[in-house]
Formats: structure tokens, C-alpha cells, sequence
């Protein structure tokens, strides 16, 4: 049986006292539960990551970072590495968000590079897919899953652990969810691809999490799917009662 997931994406928000808050408020809430089921991840931008482990080693959070060079050091100016986040002691780093891709130019090449440079140093990558709604509306969503997932993937044998998340871009940020079923379905590709090329026991022990406007209404329903392992929440991840909320609901299931 898989854990859940529960992971908070802040991209580029909060300020440092808000991010202190943040860290109060959700060691707080989620003192008491009962996390044996649940793994809940936040990833802040770089610049709070030490003040999130000086949280993280008190309570149940564990924390990620939001990006990373393929590269380990050198002259790669505001970059951040993998053996940078290793001595940091962090567990994981998401990879590929689609805005990094839109906006930074990332390619699954450039995310291939990224995740075998994280595994070097067992930091476990959070690595994102998703298609375009120009992409869905032309019936090519499968298409791009799977040619995200070889092109993510390829020369990677999937021995250390690995995070996919499912975040179909249109989703992302604009309050529209992919019905239950809509996200079901790529997950199990996703599973099935997994089975093909890795066989069954890493189909089945990999998390697949959603993402795209999972909020506290709709966490639920979305966590129920047989393929769905937990979420990769952006919005509703900076309020500390939405995301403790959505913790809760991951908890009860
Ligand atoms: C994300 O950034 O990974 C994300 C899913 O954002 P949101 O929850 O705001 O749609």
C-alpha cells in the first residue's frame, strides 16, 4: 500500500516572516495527526529552505526544493545543485514544473540531466508532466504523457525512489480540475507505462500525485482514485488551514 503524498508548490510567494508563520502555523496543525499514512512535503523557493529545515527537524514536514542544475558546482550563476541541497539534508526537489518549462526553457532532456544529477545524491525528484489544453482539445494528451515520460526517463532504471506528478497545464493555477476520472486516466497510463518498462513492483511502489487547483474541496474525491497518491498543490498550498485541511483529508482516507 502507498503512502499518501501531500506536497505544497510555493513557486515565487511569501515573504520571509510569512514563510515563519507559514512554518509555525503548519507544525502546529499538524502536530497531532497521524502521519504514518502521509508524507507532507513543502517546497519553498531556495531562499527559505534552511529556515524550512529548522522547521522540518522538529516536526513531520519534510521539505523540497523547487528546482535544480543539472550541474554540481562552478560557474552557473543563482543556480542552485543537487550536492548543495544534499548537504542541506533535503529529501526532495521538484523537477519540470510547466512553468519551468514555458518560462525557462526546460525540455525533458534538461529534466533527464536534472533527475539523474538529484540521484546521485538520493534527493528524490518530483518530477512534473502534464499536457496544454491545445494539446488535449487535439486529442494528443496520451501522445505527450508518454513521450514526456521516456524523454523524463530515459537511461533511468527507477532503483532509487521517484515522484511523478500528473499537472495538466490548463489545470494549473486557473481553478479548472481534471474531473476524478479525466485524472485517473493518466495515472494509470502513467502506472501502465511504468509496468511496461520497469515491471510491477515499480509500477507499484511509484507515487503518482495530481496537480492542478486541488484545493480543499476537491482533495477528496481526486485522492479516491485507485492511481492517485497524493497531490502537488500550488495555490492552496501558501494558506496554512487550506493545506492543513487538505493534510487532514489525506489522513482520514
Ligand atoms: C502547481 O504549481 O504545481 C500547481 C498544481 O498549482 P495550483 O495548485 O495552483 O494549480
Amino acid at each position: 500500500m502507498r503512502k499518501k503524498i501531500i506536497a505544497g508548490n510555493w513557486k515565487m510567494n511569501k515573504t520571509f516572516s510569512e514563510a515563519e508563520d507559514f512554518f509555525n502555523e503548519i507544525t502546529d496543525n499538524i502536530e497531532s495527526l497521524d502521519l504514518n499514512a502521509v508524507d507532507v512535503i513543502v517546497c519553498p523557493p531556495a531562499v527559505y529552505l534552511e529556515l524550512a529545515s529548522d522547521f522540518a527537524q522538529e516536526s513531520k514536514l519534510a521539505i523540497g526544493a523547487q528546482n535544480c542544475s543539472d550541474k554540481d558546482f562552478g560557474a552557473y550563476t543563482g543556480e542552485i545543485s543537487a550536492p548543495m541541497l544534499d548537504s542541506m539534508n533535503l529529501q526532495y526537489c521538484i523537477i519540470g514544473h510547466s512553468e519551468r518549462r514555458q518560462y525557462f526553457g526546460e525540455s525533458n532532456t534538461s529534466v533527464n540531466a536534472k533527475i539523474i544529477a538529484l540521484l546521485k545524491y538520493d534527493i528524490t525528484p518530483i518530477v512534473c508532466i502534464g499536457e496544454s489544453l491545445q494539446q488535449r482539445e487535439n486529442g494528443d494528451t496520451e501522445k505527450i504523457i508518454l513521450s514526456q515520460l521516456e524523454g523524463a526517463f530515459t537511461n533511468i532504471d527507477f532503483s532509487k525512489e521517484i515522484v511523478i506528478a500528473y499537472e495538466p497545464i490548463w489545470a494549473i493555477g486557473t481553478g479548472k480540475t481534471a474531473t476524478p476520472q479525466q485524472a485517473q486516466d493518466i495515472h494509470k497510463l502513467i502506472r501502465d507505462w511504468l509496468k511496461d518498462k520497469y515491471g510491477h513492483e515499480v509500477a507499484e511502489a511509484t507515487h503518482i500525485l495530481y496537480g492542478g487547483s486541488m484545493k480543499p474541496e476537491n482533495v477528496e474525491e481526486l485522492l479516491l482514485q485507485e492511481d492517485i497518491d497524493g497531490g502537488l498543490i500550488g495555490g492552496a498550498s501558501l494558506d496554512s488551514s487550506k493545506f492543513s485541511s487538505m493534510i487532514k483529508s489525506a489522513v482520514k482516507l
